[in-house]
């Protein structure tokens, strides 16, 4: 996808600290962390939103792996998840990013 932040950086185009690769996501630090630890799940694939994932299981695998990565990531103290959903008629999640992303917020007490 043509102009996508998140596309640019699955594919290497735009550099990003990425701490974990397989061939459905990238796992890369938020540019502006809200957490002392804040990292972002992206898959490789273009979904804008949630409504728009055509593989049932993809969301799944993601996050059976951060659980299963949580420890290497240093985030053996627990963690938040959290996904922002642009709605048909507003956005009142505020997703700023048009390609699907989970927040991994954690390393604090939030
Ligand atoms: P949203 O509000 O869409 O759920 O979250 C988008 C997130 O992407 C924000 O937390 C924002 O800081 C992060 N972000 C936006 N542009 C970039 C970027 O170019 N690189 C990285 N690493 N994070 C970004
Ligand atoms: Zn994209």
């Amino acid at each position: 996808m043509q102009d996508c932040i998140f596309c640019k950086i699955a594919n290497g185009e735009i550099k990003s600290n990425i701490v974990y690769e397989d061939e459905d996501m990238i796992i890369f630090p938020d540019i502006h962390p809200q957490a002392k630890i804040h990292l972002l799940a992206v898959p490789k694939a273009h979904y804008p939103l949630i409504s728009d994932v055509d593989d049932a299981n993809l969301l799944g695998r993601m996050l059976s792996k951060i659980s299963s990565l949580s420890e290497q990531l240093g985030l053996s103290s627990g963690y938040r998840i959290q996904i922002n959903q642009k709605g048909k008629l507003g956005n009142y999640a505020g997703q700023e990013v048009m390609h699907l992303h989970i927040h991994i917020l954690g390393g604090q007490k939030l």
